[in-house]
């Protein structure tokens, strides 16, 4: 198409005001009409929202008219005018079409009646296309840009930390070995793999927390957050749990758990204030669709304290739930750790507005979290959400070198391995704490959605690494 006019996003088409000559491009949703007449909904993923094409079928060809078909793209030139219909504001008064490439309406998988998320997984790039992925991509986006705006704004500096590492952060989940072994020629020295021979000279695996380096970086620059991927090869095939997930891990220097929580809660309300304030087209969609609570849902959580409750506290209200007859399918009592189930039965049934659980037992909690002085439990914190459960984990950090020896020797972890990380007690040692954020269980939060597999454009879980 030959014209001086330059393109506009739909976005800012639709906040125009008629009366000037416009370029719109875009993929067709739907095209109906009659034989005079054919209106296109016209959809380019600045927005939900799509840009009516008006075209008088006597001023082009029958036969590109008919090539118009959902799922095609296609340049419009042509007049921005008020819209008669309720829609929208203003519609394009077609002048000129462009296809750049047709779409068999016969084979285009949308067509199909199966459209269910379920279904939509296994159609990559018609996937990404629909209204429900274009509202969660977007959606992602202004998280992502909100926790960098957030962070920078408070000062803390944006750590790299590695993907490829030698540790295993806490035993946090099974790590997936990075190898360039021959894999059917294993070097074998005493009866073991030799590493020796391996790309690193080590053993090593991609990260499953960038928090103990996080640490190093904290102790040096005093606030720092990561934000990037985070690899766990947990065979947990749940909605909550990927292989390959973002995580934000914030770790400061000088705070205690008091102001830990406090950073925690400040920052989660920012990110869903944030989305309210710049989504809500995307969010009113998905509201719609998906969750009709979901608005409602974002604006309770900003207007209230979080509940802070210690571990022992939630024991004993899960225990009196049991005895009053409530059904778990996990038992409780002091010691084990939470199911989902658990978690949110305080948060949706006993209280009613997200929590933080505080003080855990010891021995269910990474040797890195600060001892109490009861010797039973430590300063770690989860932070659990309605309808998901568990979104942040985080401690106070343990600053004693000597606790921190002794810590590691009883779970018979190795400590020369960890020598690079008891360092930061050895020299100059400060209290500190940090938290995880799961990207992914945010966005199970700020868009509604109920399998945390919809919330990435790419999900990797056991048995699944298409594409
Ligand atoms: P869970 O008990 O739910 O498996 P966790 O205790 O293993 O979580 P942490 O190790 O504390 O979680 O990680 C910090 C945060 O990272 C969690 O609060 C959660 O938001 C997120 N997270 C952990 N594992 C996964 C996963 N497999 N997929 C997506 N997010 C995850
Ligand atoms: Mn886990």
């Amino acid at each position: 198409m030959e014209t001086t006019v330059k393109r506009t996003k739909i976005k800012d088409l639709l906040k125009s005001e008629p009366g000037m000559e416009v370029l719109a491009k875009g993929w067709v949703r739907t095209k109906r009409g009659n034989k005079q007449v054919k209106f296109i909904a016209l959809n380019d993923g600045s927005t939900i929202n799509n840009i009516q094409i008006v075209a008088d079928t006597s001023l082009f060809e029958e036969d590109l008219i008919r090539r118009i078909t959902t799922g095609s793209s296609l340049a419009v030139r042509g007049e921005l005018v008020a819209s008669l219909g309720s829609g929208q504001a203003v519609e394009i008064q077609a002048k000129e079409i462009e296809i750049y490439g047709e779409c068999d309406p016969m084979r285009y998988p949308l067509q199909k009646k199966d459209t269910s998320l379920e279904y939509l997984r296994s159609v990559a790039h018609m996937r990404l296309r629909t209204n429900t992925f274009g509202a969660i991509l977007r959606v992602r986006n202004a998280m992502a840009f909100a926790i960098h705006k957030f962070f920078n704004e408070k000062g803390f500096v944006y750590l790299h930390t590695p993907l490829i590492t030698e540790s295993d952060a806490e035993g946090a989940g099974d790590m997936f070995q990075v190898t360039t072994l021959d894999l059917a020629n294993v070097p074998v020295e005493h009866g073991k793999v030799d590493f020796s021979k391996d790309f690193f000279g080590k053993k090593t695996s991609l990260t499953v927390s960038g928090q103990l380096e996080g640490e190093l970086g904290a102790t040096a620059v005093g606030e720092i957050y990561t934000f990037g991927p985070t690899f766990r090869a947990e065979n947990s095939n749940t909605p909550r749990h990927l292989a390959e997930f973002w995580m934000i891990e914030p770790e400061m220097a000088f705070y205690d758990i008091e102001d830990n929580m406090e950073l925690a809660e400040e920052f989660v309300k920012y990110l869903v204030q944030y989305a309210l304030d710049n989504c809500m087209d995307d969010l009113k969609f998905l509201n719609d669709k998906y969750d009709e609570g979901l608005i409602e849902r974002l604006r309770s959580v900003i207007g209230i304290s979080f509940e802070r409750v210690t571990y022992t506290k939630a024991i004993e209200i899960l225990e009196a739930a049991v005895a009053s007859g409530v059904q778990f399918e996990y038992p409780v009592h002091w010691g084990t750790d939470f199911q989902s189930e658990h978690e949110r039965y305080l948060v949706e049934k006993h209280f009613g507005k997200p929590v933080i659980l505080i003080d855990f037992p010891k021995d269910i909690k990474a040797f890195y979290m600060k001892q109490n002085e009861d010797g039973k439990t430590v300063r770690g914190m989860d932070v659990l959400f309605p309808k998901i459960g568990e979104i942040i984990g985080g401690s106070e950090r343990e600053a004693s070198l000597e606790k921190l020896e002794t810590r590691i020797d009883e779970l018979g972890m190795s400590r020369k391995n960890l020598e690079w990380y008891i360092d930061t007690r050895r020299y100059g040692t400060v209290p500190h704490s940090g938290f995880g954020l799961g990207f992914e269980r945010l966005l199970l939060f700020v868009t509604g959605m109920a399998n945390i597999r919809d919330v990435i454009p790419f999900p990797r879980t056991p048995k699944n690494a298409e594409f």
